[in-house]
């Protein structure tokens, strides 16, 4: 029900939202490019082979009207000057002639013959093919036109090197020119048959594609609003159908991410609610009884001054898990762990004492880890701390340092109250205790191990924790160690 809202939600925003410009569009610029690519083809589809056709005619014609033209030159060449009734006997030995039109001039262009019926015998056919054949070369020329192709050319007639007239052919073919007018026809037709299916394919993958992006940037723009829980579906394995997939695996983690961020100030305020309210209550009461005695005013002073000392406390570890957020003080240096160990188990002395714990320390060689002083401090003392606070009467707790490889190992074992295994993956969590009661009488936060693994992380190390044997609790890290090489101090 609620994805459906969501559905709905995206496609309205998607009717309403600003559209992107035709002219910019992914599928106007597709269809543009496909269709000058498209026209390209047919062009040269409805040209090129048309062409090459007419071409192949052209010089079988030429072929042709050329070998007739050998034999009646041969047959007219024995003459020294060809005259009218010459050039009629010669043309009647002739056999197979199979020209359209014979026209036969002598030397000076005059006409002495022409096989068409009422033709232009006795008059001057000076055409271009005719002059360039009297003055000794072959000529040819074609055309095609209303389905009919008409060539015709002039070959000159030689006695003794000399030219004495010209021999001019004619041509016209209809049964070709219907063939290729057939041709273009069928060009045509394959054409627009080919035309409309790109138009048709086109129009329906274009359809699917944009249908496909419209649904992605409804998805964008849903979850832009502020809905996490919003997922694109998008069926298929394509390049968007990935990007969806990708687009909800990023959703997933805003989301996580968000419900973190709200869950950590619901947990902030509360935190800070409860020294408050204790601070209003206590303030109120000193107020409101105007007859209370000095001593009584002392203890709800010192309990003030208690909540007040715990409101800094968990200003003090909100700014640390800040100032590791934020990246800060990311210095790193050669940090002896050992020292840093020792040091923070002098200061926590008195506390191991009032909680009847044994302390020990066992400190391997060259322990220097890559970290900075303030992050190694905050990770010894919160581990070692809460081993003291976390345990039993007469408990104890090992500390212990090893160099292995290019890392070294810090271990704090307690033989305390131990940590459920249902709540071992949830410790590091801001604000999660297992016993609150207890965390509070110890003066606890909750944002320790946060701290702990955040300063961990930022050094690029690990931490784990597991079940101590009988009881108790072992947390391990292990810190990347100083080599030395490359390295600055
Ligand atoms: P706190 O300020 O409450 O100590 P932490 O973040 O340091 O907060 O620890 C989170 C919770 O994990 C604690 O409240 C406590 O319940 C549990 N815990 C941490 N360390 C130990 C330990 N060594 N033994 C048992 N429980 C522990």
């Amino acid at each position: 029900m609620d994805n459906k809202a969501h559905l709905w939600r995206a496609w309205w925003k998607e009717q309403v939202e600003p559209k992107i410009p035709v002219l910019h569009s992914l599928q106007m610029r597709l269809a543009l490019g496909y269709s000058a690519l498209i026209a390209a083809l047919l062009i040269l589809m409805n040209t090129y082979p048309l062409l090459m056709s007419q071409n192949l005619m052209f010089r079988s014609q030429q072929t042709a009207l050329a070998n007739q033209a050998v034999v009646i030159t041969n047959a007219l060449t024995t003459a020294d000057q060809l005259t009218p009734a010459g050039v009629e006997q010669s043309l009647s030995q002739v056999e197979d002639l199979n020209v359209q039109r014979i026209l036969i001039t002598d030397e000076a262009g005059l006409v002495l013959y022409d096989s068409q019926e009422n033709g232009v015998a006795g008059k001057y056919a000076l055409t271009g093919e005719v002059v360039a054949a009297l003055r000794g070369n072959d000529a040819f020329s074609s055309a095609y036109q209303d389905g009919l192709f008409s060539s015709r050319g002039a070959w000159p007639v030689m006695n003794r090197n000399r030219v004495v007239g010209a021999v001019c052919l004619y041509e016209t073919d209809g049964d070709q020119g219907a063939l290729l007018g057939e041709l273009q026809r069928n060009l045509r037709l394959i054409s627009v048959v080919v035309c409309l299916a790109v138009l048709a394919l086109f129009g329906a993958f274009s359809t699917f594609l944009s249908r496909r992006v419209r649904t992605l940037l409804g998805g964008i723009r849903t979850v832009r609003e502020g809905e996490y829980t919003h997922r694109i579906s998008m069926s298929g394995h394509d390049e968007l159908a990935q990007l969806a997939e990708e687009f909800n695996q990023l959703t997933g983690r805003l989301q996580v991410n968000e419900e973190e961020r709200r869950r950590f100030v619901s947990d902030a305020s509360h935190e800070l609610k409860t020294p408050l309210a204790s601070i209003r209550l206590m303030t109120d009461s000193i107020l409101q009884d105007a007859s209370i005695d000095r001593e009584t005013t002392r203890e709800f002073v010192a309990d003030i001054s208690d909540a007040a000392d715990r409101l800094i406390h968990i200003s003090q570890e909100l700014l640390e898990l800040d100032r590791l957020d934020q990246g800060r003080d990311l210095d790193r240096r050669a940090i002896d762990l050992n020292e840093q160990a020792e040091q923070i188990g002098r200061m926590l002395a008195p506390l191991a004492e009032s909680a009847q714990v044994t302390m020990t320390l066992t400190l391997g060689e060259g322990c220097l880890v890559r970290c900075n002083d303030k992050d190694a401090g905050q990770i010894l003392k919160n581990l070692m701390e809460n081993a003291i606070k976390y345990n039993v009467l007469h408990g104890q707790v090992d500390v212990t340092t090893r160099r292995v490889g290019d890392k070294v190992t810090l271990s704090v074992t307690d033989t305390g109250v131990g940590i459920p295994e249902a709540d071992m993956p949830r410790i590091f969590e801001r604000f999660y205790r297992v016993d609150k009661a207890r965390s509070r009488a110890a003066g606890g936060t909750g944002l320790g191990l946060s701290i702990v693994r955040d300063a961990v992380k930022r050094h690029g190390g690990e931490i784990t924790v597991q079940a101590g044997q009988p009881a108790g609790t072992i947390f391990t890290v292990i810190l990347p160690a100083w080599t030395g090489e490359g390295e600055t101090t």
